[in-house]
């Protein structure tokens, strides 16, 4: 199951920091996080994960106006 995961490149040459290469085409979205969800952003598409914070399994990206819509509260 590698579904959202864009195609990293096989041989990794010039990024040797400590920095996680999971994280670093990804970011928190802070407002998603203060109501309790994941909130894990993908930037390559813009969608958000709307899962509770610390959910088993994989994210599941939903589009930013669903996200707004947590946000104001709707669900
Ligand atoms: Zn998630």
């Amino acid at each position: 199951m590698n579904a959202d995961y864009p195609a990293a490149g096989p041989g990794t040459t010039e990024t040797s920091d400590d920095e996680r290469p999971d994280l670093s085409n990804s970011n928190v979205r802070e407002d998603l996080a203060m109501a309790g969800r994941c909130a894990l952003v993908h930037l390559p598409t813009g969608r958000a994960c709307l899962l509770p914070l610390r959910h088993q399994g994989p994210c599941e990206f939903h589009r930013p106006q669903e996200a707004q819509d947590v946000v104001a509260g709707g669900g």
